[in-house]
């Protein structure tokens, strides 16, 4: 990378932040955002456009998420460090870092083959050593390192997976987009000892949450 460039995109990720400081009140989910480069976790052709606020494409049909939305979900989940994380739908690996640096340990699960590989790579070479990526084929979630106290899903469901709830510690925050496949609802269901406490944060738009207790998968 050129100086000219490695400065403009300097620019920009200081550009991105101030504009995360007016929706995000969380200083800690701030500081991660400020921390993992983004750059590192979009095809090398969008590296200068890594810092602008919107998705990018990560090939398999899938996408990064809007830095925004990583923001948003990460401070509902209300991590203060000693969290165990569950985060279905790995892709880059880009919200497993940011999670990596609020909670003790992220399990992370996907259900493409080579986003679970090359996002395993990533990681390790950036230094996320926290994370755990575990590349899943029909069960939603990974129930061997349940209960988890936050479990985030960066696809969108048609309904609140009850096995996702099972892997759910009592006082744990899930936190997901629930709807139709074109638009969503973010949701923060908190799991009390009476049951499960529902909180709707705005609307949203993800790629599809596929397989068994969400939307069939593609022939
Ligand atoms: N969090 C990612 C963005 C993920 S896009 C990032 O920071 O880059 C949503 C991802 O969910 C896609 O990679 C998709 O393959 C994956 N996915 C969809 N259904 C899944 C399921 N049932 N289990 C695990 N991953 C799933």
């Amino acid at each position: 990378m050129t100086e000219t460039t490695s400065e403009s995109l300097e620019g920009t990720r200081a550009s991105l932040l101030a504009e995360l400081t007016r929706d995000i009140a969380d200083q800690r989910v701030l500081d991660a955002m400020g921390c993992v480069p983004r750059e590192e976790f979009v095809p090398a052709e969008a590296a200068s456009v890594a810092y602008q606020n919107r998705p990018l494409p990560i090939g398999h049909g899938q996408t990064i998420s809007q830095p925004l939305m990583v923001a948003l979900m990460t401070q509902a989940l209300m991590l203060t460090g000693d969290e165990r994380v569950l985060e279905i739908g790995t892709g880059s690996g880009y919200q497993a870092a940011v999670l990596s640096l609020l909670a003790a340990h992220v399990v992370s699960v996907e259900r493409v083959p080579e986003l679970a590989a090359s996002s395993t790579e990533r990681l390790g070479r950036l230094g996320y050593s926290n994370v755990e990526v575990h590349a899943v084929t029909d069960e939603l979630g990974w129930p061997d390192g349940a209960p988890y106290d936050g479990i985030i899903v960066t696809a969108a469901s048609p309904d609140v997976p009850r096995a996702l709830l099972d892997q759910l510690a009592v006082n744990g925050r899930l936190v997901l987009p629930v709807g139709s496949r074109s638009i969503q609802e973010l949701v923060r269901i908190v799991k009390t000892p009476e049951g499960a406490q529902r909180h709707n944060l705005g609307s949203c738009r993800f790629v599809p949450l596929l397989g068994r207790g969400a939307w069939p998968e593609p022939r």
